[in-house]
């Protein structure tokens, strides 16, 4: 026999509908939700979203006019490791993600060789936008870029920033020095309310043009693993 659900029942139900029940009695915190099973805070998918909307309503941009897909980000939000590069290639602009070209596979390698993948790191560029040709992108276009790169590090607030190769280098903490000076050394740097320690090592495409400097890439490598441990991440 089945028992007739009362009007006050029914009443009830829709109440807790309303008030969305689940949210507020589950024993999870309420301000979270899943994003790629990645779990960030509300706030910081908001702001995530809004800076995308704004670089995605830049008007008068030729890099963005002549590209197929914005290239925002890839990895995980909630991750303590950030890395950027410069700008997107062809097969970035196509897919919309950094790095899935052949400079993505020796990152992935890379990555892998100190026990990281894209789960564990969050990974933009400078630029998010396909330079023609994959030319390097200018100065103008790098000065336009760089509030939204880095509102993107405030954001994600890492406590490990990786720049790969001398235009994120450059863009980040200026042109006074060349790589081969700058990298593999720990600076500490404030990004609006983030402070991180930064480590500039070689770009991957640079490391295929330039496979003897591999080696320099790996002691780089070596202290992201070593700091890794450090600030027990
Ligand atoms: N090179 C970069 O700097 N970024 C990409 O996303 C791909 C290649």
């Amino acid at each position: 026999m089945t028992k007739k659900i009362s009007n006050k029942t029914v009443k009830l139900i829709k109440f807790y509908d309303l008030i969305n029940y689940n949210l507020i009695y589950n024993n999870k915190a309420i301000n979270r939700y899943k994003k790629d099973n990645f779990e960030i805070s509300v706030n910081k998918a908001k702001s995530l979203e809004l800076l995308k909307k704004t670089i995605l309503n830049l008007k008068n941009c030729d890099l963005k006019r002549l590209s197929k897909n914005i290239v925002f980000s890839d990895g995980n939000p909630k991750s303590r490791i950030m890395l950027v590069g410069e700008a997107p290639g062809a097969n970035e602009d196509q897919e919309g993600l950094p790095f899935v070209g052949r400079a993505g596979v020796l990152l992935d390698k890379m990555l892998s060789s100190i026990n990281l993948d894209r789960t564990k790191v969050y990974i933009s560029n400078i630029i998010n936008y396909r330079p023609p040709e994959n030319r390097k992108p200018t100065d103008e276009e790098i000065k336009r870029y760089l509030p939204f790169i880095k509102k993107h590090i405030e954001i994600i607030s890492p406590k490990i920033l990786i720049l790969l190769g001398s235009t994120a280098m450059n863009a980040l903490i200026g042109d006074e020095t060349v790589i081969s000076k700058a990298r593999g050394k720990w600076i500490e740097k404030k990004f609006g309310s983030c402070n991180t320690s930064l480590i500039v090592t070689f770009h991957p495409a640079f490391l295929m043009r330039q496979p003897a400097q591999k080696k320099l890439a790996w002691i780089d490598l070596k202290m992201i693993r070593d700091k890794k441990v450090k600030l027990k991440i």
